[in-house]
């Protein structure tokens, strides 16, 4: 491949693959989209890209296709269903799946699809959905170098740090190590916003205070001012974290690994669930769990249901 024009494609525009896509197009790649919503492609088409009907439409035309799915199932059913990748398949064609999903069914996805000559490349991201609009997100990649080599300059038009980590299936590995790093970061950042709201302290104050000493996070800095002002929409859905947490104890339960913080984490999110009808909202909505269990009220700037 060139670094002029590609034929690119692009399944799955949600919060995150909506804006990754437009950076490709942005960059002035040819581009051919699907989702299972036509409606969130409508900006990216007035933008120049190419409706396909189905995912073996985008495939047919592309030299790389990117998927920015839900679930392992998802992944599943856009490579292997129903007018799925695979029946367009052309030997040389490079798939590399953004989605997070299981690092096992990552790596029985890619033997299926080398049968055709198709390499599969797990690149996972990290940095959010502001990650996603500014094009700096970390993208942690696994499998074949050689596909790797030639899917990097165009990951690079959506990330600001990309990594061949190992053989396929150990960017979803490490992701799943990152969905640790997450979950409980946003739990110490529920926590010590609830303490100081107790204390009469501003959370704006806690913010700027600790936001550059050794308590500073991402966590505390992208998140701690939605829940400042009571914004609990998503960025990154607590479904979504939920799914992570399952394929993170999978992997820990098949290495023998213990991960309390982890479960406790995965419990509280249910909680929440619970509280707010669903898992709908922003990871940051952690926050409605801890006031809940010391029953502290929401603040004014608080809807009942965060929405
Ligand atoms: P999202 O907004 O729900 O987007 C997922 C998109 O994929 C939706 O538009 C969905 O269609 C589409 N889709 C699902 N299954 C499909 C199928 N079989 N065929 C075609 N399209 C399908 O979620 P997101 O936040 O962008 O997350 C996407 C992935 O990135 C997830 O694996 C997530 O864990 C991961 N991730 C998210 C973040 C974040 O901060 N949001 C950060 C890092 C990684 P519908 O619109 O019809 O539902």
């Amino acid at each position: 491949m060139n670094a002029t024009r590609r034929n690119l494609g692009f399944i799955g525009l949600g919060i995150m693959g909506a804006p990754m896509a437009g950076h490709l197009l942005a960059a002035g790649h040819r581009l051919e989209v699907h989702t299972r919503t036509k409606s969130k492609a409508v900006a990216l088409l007035d933008q120049g890209a190419t409706w396909c009907g189905t995912p073996a439409d985008v495939a047919a035309g592309a030299e790389v296709v990117f998927t920015m799915v839900t679930d392992t199932p998802d992944v599943e059913q856009v490579l292997f269903g129903g007018g799925g990748i695979v029946t367009a398949a052309r030997s040389g064609l490079i798939i590399v799946d953004t989605s997070t999903i299981s690092p096992q069914a990552t790596r029985d996805f890619s033997a299926r699809l080398a049968q055709h000559g198709v390499a599969l490349l797990d690149a996972p991201v990290t940095g959010g959905d502001i990650g996603a609009r500014n094009a700096t997100l970390t993208i942690m990649v696994g499998g074949d170098t050689a596909a790797f080599e030639q899917a990097r300059p165009v990951l690079e038009l959506m990330g600001k740090k990309i990594v061949h980590v190992g053989a396929s299936g150990a960017g979803q590995m490490l992701k799943a190590c990152n969905q640790i790093l997450c979950a409980l970061n946003i739990l110490g950042v529920s926590e010590a916003l609830a303490l100081a709201e107790s204390s009469g302290i501003a959370l704006e104050t806690v913010i700027d205070v600790l936001g550059g000493g050794a308590g500073g996070s991402w966590a505390l800095a992208n998140y701690g001012p939605r829940i400042a002002r009571g914004d609990y929409a998503p960025g990154f859905m607590i479904r979504l974290q939920q799914k992570d947490l399952r394929i993170v104890q999978e992997a820990a339960q098949a290495a023998a690994i213990a991960l309390p913080g982890t479960a406790l984490a995965q419990q509280l999110f249910r909680a929440v669930e619970s509280l707010t009808g669903g898992g709908d909202l922003g990871t940051q909505a952690m926050m409605k769990a801890v006031r809940q269990l010391s029953n502290r009220p929401p603040p004014a700037n608080d809807a009942p249901r965060g929405a």
